[in-house]
This record gives C-alpha cells, structure tokens and sequence, in this order.
C-alpha cells in the first residue's frame, strides 16, 4: 500500500518549520538562540518539540519503537492532525460508526471534511458490509473507536483486521479505553498494517486526563507526517515533568480496582428493575432506563452528573455512567435505588429490596371477605398464599412460581357461607394490583402466549391495552376440586380481568380436572409473565396512541 499516495499535496511538500532546539539539540552551554527569558522558573525555556525523554519512556512501556510514537495534546490533537494530513477539504470524506466520540464529527467538520456514519447493530456489533459500502474513492479515513464510546463495547481484532485489509485508505483506531477491555490491544500488529494509526491517551486509565496527553502510534512515515504538521511545541514542560510521575505509578492496580468496581455496579444496577446496564469493556457503564431525562435530573439532584446520551442513534434512554472511587460507586447505587424504589406505587415495606417500582399493595375490605394482595412484577419477595381454601391456594400458587412475578395473597372470607366472596374478591383484589403495579405501562410486551401443557391444552390469551374482554371455554365434568367448586374458576378469572381491564381468553380442554384447573393457572403465569416484562430495548408505551 503506497501511503504516499493518501497525503494531501501541500503536506507532502510542506517545509516544516525549525525550531531552535531542532537545530542544536545538545542540553548544556549557554542558550541565547530562542529568544526565552533567560531567568529561570522553572518553565521559561521551550519544551523539547521531540518529546525524546517522554517517547523513551513511552515506548519502554508500549513496546513500541520511538519513531513509531507521537504524542500530542490529548488524543484530540492526533484525530485534527488524521484529517490535516489526509483530507483535502470539500473533496475527501472519512467513515465512522453511530454512536461514537464526538470528536471525528467535529473535527471533520472544522477541517471541512464530509463525515458518514453508520448505525452500529442494536447490540453495538459493527456490521463490517454496511462500513464499508459507506466508503468510495474519496475515503481517506475511518475512525474505529474500541472500545467505542459511549456503547462500552470492543470490536474483535479479527473485524478491524478484516477492515484493514479490505480498505484502502487509513484505519484510525481509537483505542482510549483499551486498558479496561477484554480485547487485547492492536499494538502488537502495528508492523503488519502500514494504513493503521492506533490512538492511546493518558486521560483514562493514566489517570492525567489534566495533562493533556494524546499519543498515536503508526509506521515511522506517519509518524513523520505528524511531526511535521503539529505545532512545534505541542506538548509543555510541565505537563511533561508530570507525566514522568504519572508513568511510574502503579496504574495495573487502579485499573484492577476500575475493573472489579464495574463488576459490582453493573451486577447491582442490573438487579434494580427497570434498568438494563450494557456489557463494558470500559471504564463506564452505559445504563439504559426507564426516562433518561428524569432520571439524570434526579441523579443531579443528588449530586450525582452522569452523561445523558439518550439523543446518540442507538442509545435512547441511556446514561453514560463513568465507574467512580468505590464511595462514589457506592452513593450512585444509593441514588439509583433510592430515586427508582421511592417512586413505585407504595413507601418501602415489608422487605422488598429497594429499587423495585413495579409493585403495589391492594387491601380490599367488605362486610364479607377481608383481602391483601401484595405484587410486584419483577420479582422481590418470597410469594405465599392463604385464602382458607386449600385447592385455590395450590391454584394462586402456579401464578409467581410460572410468570416470575412476587405475590402476596391472604384473604380472610365468609367460608362459613360460601367460597364465592373470597374467591370473587381476590380476583378483584389481584386484578387491580397487577393493574397498579403496571403503571404507565411503559416498555411492557403488552401481550400473552399459548401453550400446550401435559395432558391438557391450554391457552390465555392476554392484552393489557386496557380494554375489558372476557371469554372463557374452560369444560370441567366435576363439581369440586377439593375445596373449591369448579365454576368458581370462571368467576375468578372473569373478575380478575375486569378489575385489571384486559383483554383475557382462556380456553382448555383435556381429561383430568385437576389438571385442567392447574394448567390454566399455569398458562395464566405464563402469559402473565411474557405480557408484563420489559422489553430493555424499548421504554415507549406499546400502542400507536402512546397511552394504555
Ligand atoms: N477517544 C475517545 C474514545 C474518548 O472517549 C476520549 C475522551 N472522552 C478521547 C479520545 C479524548 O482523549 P484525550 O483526553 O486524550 O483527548
């Protein structure tokens, strides 16, 4: 591959402008050829614009070649000087995928340089196809960010060597937050890809973001393309003396500590209903939630700024979530569950974790029957059932062990009479729990399943748009299950779906009653289960008239 050949011309013959210390690079005599003052302070003479000392060191670490190195302000300055060096304004284009840093956008634009993106898979996997077809004759660059900002998630070497090898213009690799991922650095391949420029930077894992220390690395002409172009002195004497400190300190234990306090914040956002935290192979999270808007505006009020990054393509509700000092990490996890737990339907109560808002309490009390229902969609609490008839427990119990919802259901009813009001009541008492702990209904599936179940078929069907429809086709040829009598089924159901205004059509055939009872209320958990989760992809309500 001719490099040469993806210069812009007036680089390509640019003289480049010769410092004093270009010309004697010696360190002792008396230096009257800079025009500096002459009174020491400490920073009164011109930095070494070779940064040779800093380069050694850097290399040193990096195994790579001090003429294979630039190091600039920021890794900022080495993506303007990509565009400097090889886009001829209003005629060259450059590629990169959506959402990504910022940056490449910007600087394209302040170089006047067409920038196209392409939108990343819903999982944040580039499809390499659709990348490169965005690439013609005039794509001098493409920007790969891995691990990419703000999705957190590394690309396989395999896909960026696929991509150097088909494109025939510079791959800039951004690799700003390699020392966080999983994926090993691209580095060692530097040799093998002259069209290669990786990124690195002394902002992240360093820890001397103030600094301003970029550095990229590349085949010695690039490199010497880059010196040429940057400023003369681009990086100061004192961010230089500080970065000698910044490289002897012990950055694989800090990165540990990153590493270890990502696991625990993402295990523990992620068990907070509602949320659904990204892998990472950064140092930040990328969290989606159920209204980013609120939910950063919340946070803020706790003191707590996180990056809301809910407008980038692809990441609609999502908070970019940096992993902090482990008393930081742990007043954000506070906050989160604080701001999500105290905005559910009822105060904190009888153990349920905090950060649960999908649960409600209904307590239903009429001259005849005496009913508590507790709910909470997502799980959280130990479910139980006691109505005083044995069979409509075993019943009431198939619903939290199949759909994975906590329940709660004690009912104190004129048994002496009849099984009607208490088997009728709770129905009532559960139906509009469950309709309470919905919501806004925000992000739920909205519908049920069928399915087959032992011996027995049996189906419910279930639509929690909020309109009342009931159809019940359920044969049983006994009277009795055990303590219950079987119509009492029907009235269950049908008061439960009135009170928790769904669409719900339950039909089943088979030969044992028992069974048929059991696989109805399985059947229920089930569709009750697929009807009530989160889509983690999707927080609108699912209707066309965006309300339910
Ligand atoms: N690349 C990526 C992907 C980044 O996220 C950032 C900072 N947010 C940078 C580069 C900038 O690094 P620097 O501080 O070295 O300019």
């Amino acid at each position: 591959m001719d490099i040469y050949k993806l210069i812009r011309k007036n680089i390509l013959g640019l003289e480049p402008y010769s410092t004093a210390r270009d010309e004697y690079g010696g360190q002792v005599g008396i230096f009257l050829d800079a025009n500096e003052s002459p009174f020491d302070n400490g920073f009164n003479r011109y930095p070494d614009p070779a940064q040779k000392s800093l380069k050694g060191k850097v290399a040193a670490i990096k195994g790579v070649p001090v003429e294979n190195i630039f190091i600039g302000n920021g890794s900022d300055e080495a993506i303007d000087l990509c565009y400097r060096i090889f886009c001829e304004p209003r005629v060259n284009n450059a590629v990169a995928m959506a959402p990504t840093y910022g940056m490449y956008g910007v600087a394209a634009g302040i170089n006047d340089v067409e920038f196209r993106q392409v939108l990343l898979n819903e999982d944040f996997s580039l499809d390499t196809g659709k990348l490169l077809s965005k690439c013609d004759a005039g794509t001098r660059l493409i920007f790969l960010c891995s691990p990419n900002n703000p999705s957190a998630r590394a690309l396989p070497n395999s896909q960026v060597e696929d991509i150097l090898q088909k494109f025939e213009g510079i791959v800039v690799l951004d690799e700003a937050y390699i020392d966080f991922s999983s994926v090993p650095s691209m580095l060692p391949e530097l040799d093998r890809y002259p069209n290669l420029i990786i990124l690195q930077t002394f902002s992240k894992a360093w820890g001397a973001a103030g600094l301003r220390l970029g550095m990229a690395f590349a085949s010695r002409q690039i490199i010497g393309y880059f010196s040429k172009v940057k400023y003369p002195y681009n990086v100061d004497v004192v961010s230089m003396r500080a970065a000698d400190a910044a490289l002897s300190a012990d950055v694989a234990a800090k990165v540990r500590i990153t590493l270890s306090e990502r696991a625990r914040v993402s295990d523990a956002l992620s068990a907070i209903p509602g949320l659904f935290v990204y892998p990472s192979d950064a140092n930040f999270l990328l969290v989606k939630v159920p209204d980013a808007d609120v939910m950063y505006g919340k946070l803020l009020e706790r003191g707590i700024i996180v990056r809301n990054r809910s407008n980038m393509p692809g990441c609609a509700g999502c908070l970019r979530v940096t992993i902090g000092t482990p008393a930081e990490n742990d007043a954000l996890l506070a906050a989160f569950a604080g701001i999500l737990g105290s905005g559910g339907t009822v105060p904190e109560a009888e153990g349920l974790p905090a950060g649960f808002s999908r649960w409600a309490e209904v307590r239903r009390k009429t001259g005849e029957t005496d009913v508590y229902v507790r709910i909470c969609l997502d799980g959280g609490f130990e479910s139980s059932s006691d109505t005083g008839l044995k069979f409509f427990d075993h019943m009431l119990d198939q619903i939290p062990r199949h759909s994975g919802v906590a329940l709660k259901v004690k009912a104190a009813g004129d048994l002496d009479v009849d099984e009607h009001h208490t088997v009728e009541d709770v129905g009532i008492a559960l139906g509009e729990a469950i309709g309470k702990a919905l919501g806004d209904k925000r992000g739920i599936e909205r519908y049920g399943f069928v399915l087959p179940m032992d011996d027995c078929e049996a189906s419910v069907l279930m639509d929690l748009g909020g309109r009342i429809d009931f159809e019940w086709d359920v044969p049983f040829t006994r009277e009795y299950l055990g303590d219950v009598p079987t119509e009492m089924f029907r009235h269950f159901f049908k008061s439960m779906c009135e009170a928790m205004k769904c669409n719900l059509h339950v039909k089943a055939s088979g030969e044992n009653n028992h069974h048929l009872a059991e696989s109805v209320f399985k059947a229920f958990a089930k569709a009750l289960r697929a009807a009530v989760r989160r889509d983690a992809w999707n927080y609108d309500v699912p209707s066309s008239k965006g309300t339910l």
